[in-house]
């Protein structure tokens, strides 16, 4: 049985004292769980930070970001080696935000991809549709479509080390969720179009759901046979609501 993961994505917020706090408070209160992956996922700026305070614990680092070059002239980028530096585990790549507002592509997406997996990170590729997209019945099309462009030339072994994130962007910080079944739903079609990439490993790969998940829904959400986890924007916010979360999903 996969190990459930549930990962926050603070995305554009907290200062280094902020950062700090936080990954104290969070130690005190989920040091010790280890039946659930907790993973925060932080700005840049706050990632050594989180070195400091969590590297020895249960609890794992991410970005949500890198770029795929292993170093050279990219002004403003951060590689895959400076994220492992920094004591991080997991990256988020290609999430909606960065699709939509800065442009990025599945064919960008999917070298990032590659180039986590190369250094030893785990990539929790983010995937999803717009309303708009649902309102004309190509969710499942498009949400295919990512998971097949982004997952280019990987091995089985790279592939099994992918987490997925579906996102369904209309439910993304809109307090609106999807309902379970259609979460159960679209992962479970996500699961199918991995087996078809990747065969029988398509069973040991996470996938977990993203928008809106709180402290109220997130145990409906687990039970969900390939719902794995969930990636946690506003509620990962404050301490004490994530752990109550992380806590509701065990
Ligand atoms: P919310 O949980 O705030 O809806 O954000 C979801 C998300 O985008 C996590 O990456």
């Amino acid at each position: 049985k996969r190990h459930p993961i549930i990962a926050g994505n603070w995305k554009m917020n907290k200062s280094l004292r902020e950062a700090q706090d936080y990954a104290v408070r969070l130690l005190g209160m989920l040091g010790e769980l280890t039946e659930i992956d907790v993973v925060v996922c932080a700005p840049f700026t706050a990632l050594s930070v989180l070195k400091d305070e969590l590297e020895e614990s249960v609890i794992h680092i991410g970005a949500q970001d890198m770029f795929y070059a292993p170093n050279g002239a990219y002004t403003g980028e951060i590689s895959a080696a400076m994220l492992v530096d920094v004591a991080c585990t997991y990256v988020i790549l290609g999430h909606s935000e960065r699709r939509e507002v800065l442009r990025e592509t599945d064919e960008e997406i999917a070298k990032k991809v590659k180039a986590a997996l190369k250094a030893g990170l785990t990539p929790i590729l983010c995937v999803g549709e717009n309303l708009a997209n649902r309102e004309e019945g190509k969710a499942f099309a498009i949400v295919r479509g990512q998971v097949e462009k982004d997952l280019t030339d990987l091995s089985a072994d790279e592939l099994k080390r992918v987490v997925i994130a579906y996102e369904p962007i209309w439910a993304i910080g809109t307090g609106k969720t999807a309902s379970s079944e259609d979460a159960q739903e679209m992962c479970a079609m996500i699961r199918s179009t991995l087996a078809g990439i990747a065969g029988v490993v398509a069973d040991e790969i996470n996938i977990l759901y993203g928008g809106s998940v709180k402290g109220d829904n997130i145990a409906e959400l687990m039970e969900q046979p390939d719902v794995d986890g969930a990636l946690v924007g506003g509620a990962s916010l404050e301490p004490e609501g994530f752990a109550q979360l992380v806590q509701n999903a065990v």
